[in-house]
């Protein structure tokens, strides 16, 4: 059995780029604020789950990590929680 519920997220560029090594945009200063709105305030346990399966070069979904309605890239980021 394994001990986390992993949870799959649709995400934007600037939320994989957020995740993967910290870097906040110059276009959006508020971007941590708006993750914590929708993910809450621990993200130790988001990871970029990228897969050319899960890679969507053009997704008009809003961001599931950020709230975003900028149509764009998506790939996955993956919230593992304990069980
Ligand atoms: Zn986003």
């Amino acid at each position: 059995m394994s001990k986390f519920d992993i949870i799959e997220l649709s995400a934007c560029v600037d939320c994989l780029l957020f995740f993967a090594n910290g870097d906040i945009p110059e276009y959006r200063p508020e971007l941590l604020k708006d993750i914590k709105n929708f993910l809450g305030d621990d993200l130790s346990h988001v990871a970029v789950n990228y897969s050319e399966e899960t890679h969507i070069e053009f997704g008009s979904m809003p961001c599931q990590s950020c709230g975003s309605h900028l149509a764009g890239l998506r790939d996955e980021l993956a919230i593992l929680k304990p069980k």
